[in-house]
């Protein structure tokens, strides 16, 4: 209930412009700035020395130039080559090549063609180096076309893109099925979007449950699924399962979110597991940033203390 209302609230909060202004201005202006305990930076060079390191520490990365629901072509476009730098920069300095990125920040609320297109330019380059692209899954309006696109791109031929599907959509067992008998790579996630009953499971119980069936599909029959949770208890149910059915760590990784549980991501790796960290970076921080308070509350208080000693 709490977990509800909070996601909602901060979805609202999101929309507010004023906010947008305030945080924006004081979020990343400092090193201690409060922002920067989930995002990398603004430009792609803090970025890559945050992914330098994660690296170091002996952890994988993936770097997320944010941005999302641009809202048109020109913006879409700018995206695009923006991301083409980006992936320059990052073969330039040495460091693991593997992006996310999100469809609505390539066109598709304007264009899906254009997007579609967009996206095999951004494939085509990264694939030239050796890069993989995670596309991720935003909310429920763009999940069939999200699918649909990820179906699209594996029939054109691109092996080196994969998919997010979230658990507190019903639909996804499904889909995780789909994306099995492809081959192509998912990674499981909870969800972080406001979503309608009907259209979403509303109790952690079963948000949870579906976690653990589709990460069972997934270790059982998927290409090198991303277990990404930062919730103990999926964790220890990965584990289990995996050294029950003999399933090697090799054959999967887990993921957690820059910034957070970075206790659990040094503990894991130090068992002898994948851990990969989802880094974001850019000017278009404060959507995610307001999702990341929306799944804990108690991330309102460094935020309110970061403000108040920065004016
Ligand atoms: C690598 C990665 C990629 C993702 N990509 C997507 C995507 O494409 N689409 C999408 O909808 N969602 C995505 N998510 C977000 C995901 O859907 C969840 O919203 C988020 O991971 C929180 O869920 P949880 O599994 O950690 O479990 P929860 O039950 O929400 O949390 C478990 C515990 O984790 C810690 N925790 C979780 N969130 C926070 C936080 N914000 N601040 C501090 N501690 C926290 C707390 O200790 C909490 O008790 C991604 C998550 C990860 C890790």
């Amino acid at each position: 209930m709490i977990d509800k209302a909070s996601k909602a609230f901060f979805h609202t909060l999101a929309g507010s412009r004023n906010l947008k202004h305030l945080a924006s201005r004081y979020g990343m202006r400092s090193p201690r700035s409060f922002a920067r305990r989930f995002i990398a930076g603004e430009t792609v060079d803090e970025a890559i020395v945050a992914a330098r390191a994660i690296e170091a520490s002996g952890l994988a990365q993936t770097l997320d130039f944010l941005g999302e629901s641009v809202a048109t072509m020109a913006e879409a476009d700018a995206a695009t080559q923006a991301y083409l730098k980006v992936l320059a920069q990052i073969v330039g300095s040495g460091i693991g090549r593997n992006i996310s990125l999100k469809l609505t920040q390539l066109g598709l609320t304007i264009d899906r063609a254009t997007c579609v297109d967009n996206l095999r330019r951004i494939l085509d380059a990264a694939g030239a180096h050796d890069f993989f692209v995670r596309v991720d899954m935003e909310n429920s309006a763009f999940t069939q076309v999200t699918v649909e696109i990820s179906e699209t791109i594996w029939q054109k031929g691109y092996r080196n893109a994969g998919i997010v599907l979230q658990s507190y959509l019903p639909r996804s067992l499904a889909d995780a099925e789909r994306m099995n008998a492809l081959g192509a790579r998912v990674r499981i996630v909870k969800g972080a979007y406001k979503e309608p009953k009907g259209v979403a499971y509303q109790a952690k119980a079963d948000v949870d449950a579906a976690f653990i069936e589709i990460m069972k599909v997934l270790l059982a029959g998927g290409n090198y699924p991303a277990i990404a949770s930062h919730d103990p208890a999926m964790i220890a149910a990965t584990r289990a399962f995996a050294s029950k059915n003999g399933i090697p760590p090799e054959r999967y990784e887990f993921q957690m979110l820059y910034g957070i549980r970075r206790d659990l991501q040094a503990a894991l790796r130090a068992a002898g597991f994948g851990m990969r960290v989802y880094v974001p970076f850019g000017r278009e921080w404060f959507p995610y940033f307001m999702r990341r308070l929306g799944e804990r509350p108690a991330n309102i208080g460094f935020v309110v203390r970061g403000i108040l000693n920065e004016r």
